[in-house]
């Protein structure tokens, strides 16, 4: 009897439907270039995560392309939806007025199909997801990513109606998904966020293709030779630093060492920041020790991480990192840059070092000591895959559904 009363009740825990909202950028887009990043990989692998943990997911995208499907069945439970909204080549600065067409859009597939909470990623999602959920009185999560008071504290403003929207969607979260502490103190101190109403999930890593590997095999199949290998995984834009990861590696003493910069031009500033990492190129000579690839596919960049012997993430803010903790699950130390997310991702002189100025060759420093230090390099990657070991996607789409099945249960904030 009590055994079908827990059954019960955990079946009725999972009979939950979320509608994730990821306006500006698609799930199904390939990471690493253009719009698409961190918060591609966490939409794809969360929505994965929480349908294997029972919830229905649809995420609702902006229509970027005509010849796109109206829905994509990603695997059983998620699904992703193309709303149609303003025409289809917006570049995303240009994506504010048309917010509230995607909204409408999204109110018609909801009205035929409901769902029990909204999830909005991102600003301009939570802007459509705040209007969603006075329409629909559906409780409203909304995970940012990144916010635009932080990124103006290191250098990156945003326009101004960003903030308010930001400001005015913190107000009436029924929840903010936090990554770590660091974010959930901004949220708090740099927006007023309700403590109370901020939930920490941490992102995860798929150890199914992110774990240690074989450095050799996997320097083979990328046709590496024996020289040591820094790491750039990202987006190419000003924010990541690849002009000090260049400017880095032209400091290090030993030269042999090599750079491989895997990804693309990303965002209005993209093609300038490519401008400058290979003006740095040419400045120093690195031609011959400095190699571009284009962005991979995700699983692919696990060949990447075990080839390396140290990754490099000079980001100017970082609102979690998932590349320096796809690089931890893989067995690298990581040499980082002391902001946000990436303080909680490496632990300074255990699992790789953390760099706290913008200074190429404090950065040239820590390589040093990595790459002269094959040893210490190895055993701090042994200690960064077992602090990666404690993130999982599962157990963020299992805090989220336990999250989910309290706002159901709550009354909604209201604004
Ligand atoms: N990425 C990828 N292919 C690439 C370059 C990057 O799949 O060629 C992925 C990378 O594995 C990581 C994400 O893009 O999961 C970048 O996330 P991160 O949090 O480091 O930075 P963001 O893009 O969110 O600023």
């Amino acid at each position: 009897m009590v055994t079908t009363r827990c059954l019960a009740l955990q079946w009725s825990e999972t009979v939950t439907s979320a509608a994730v909202l990821s306006l500006h950028t698609s799930p199904l887009a390939l990471a690493g270039v253009g719009d698409s990043g961190g918060m591609n990989v966490y939409v794809r692998e969360l929505a994965g995560a929480l349908g294997r943990a029972g919830v229905t997911v649809r995420v609702f995208t902006r229509r970027w392309s005509d010849d796109l499907p109206e829905r994509v069945v990603v695997e059983p439970g998620v699904e992703v939806v193309h709303v149609a909204a303003g025409p289809v080549g917006l570049a995303k600065e240009a994506l504010p007025p048309i917010v509230s067409e995607f909204a409408d859009g999204v109110a018609d597939e909801l009205l035929r199909a409901s769902a029990d909470v909204l999830h909005a990623n991102y600003w301009l999602s939570a802007v459509a997801g705040h209007e969603l959920k006075h329409r629909l009185d559906l409780p409203l999560v909304s995970t940012f990513h990144t916010l635009a008071r932080v990124k103006a504290d290191s250098g990156d403003p945003e326009p101004a109606a960003r903030v308010q929207a930001e400001t005015m969607v913190v107000g009436c979260c029924d929840a903010i998904c936090a990554s770590n502490t660091v974010e959930a103190t901004q949220l708090v101190d740099l927006y007023g966020a309700d403590p109370s109403r901020i939930e920490i999930a941490p992102p995860g890593v798929d150890r199914a293709y992110f774990s240690p590997g074989d450095h050799l095999g996997a320097r083979r199949a990328l046709g590496l030779d024996d020289h040591p290998i820094v790491l750039f995984v990202g987006r190419i834009q000003p924010l990541k630093g690849p002009t000090v990861a260049v400017e880095a590696l032209a400091a290090v003493k030993n030269p042999d060492a090599r750079l491989i910069v895997v990804g693309g031009p990303s965002g209005s500033e993209g093609v300038g920041e490519w401008n400058r990492v290979q003006q740095a190129v040419r400045q120093h000579q690195l031609a011959d020790r400095v190699s571009f690839v284009d962005a991979q596919p995700h699983h692919i960049l696990s060949t990447y991480y075990r080839a390396a012997d140290v990754v490099v993430v000079p980001s100017r803010s970082e609102s979690f990192g998932l590349v320096a903790l796809e690089a931890a699950a893989c067995g690298r130390p990581v040499v980082g840059a002391a902001v946000g997310g990436l303080r909680t991702l490496v632990e300074h002189g255990h699992t790789g070092y953390l760099v706290d100025s913008r200074d190429p060759l404090e950065f040239a420093t820590r390589l040093d000591d990595l790459i002269d230090h094959p040893a210490r390099a190895e055993a701090m990657g042994r200690a960064a895959a077992n602090l990666a070991a404690g993130f999982s996607w599962s157990t963020t789409a299992g805090r989220l559904r336990r999250m989910y099945s309290d706002l159901a249960a709550r009354t909604l904030v209201r604004c």
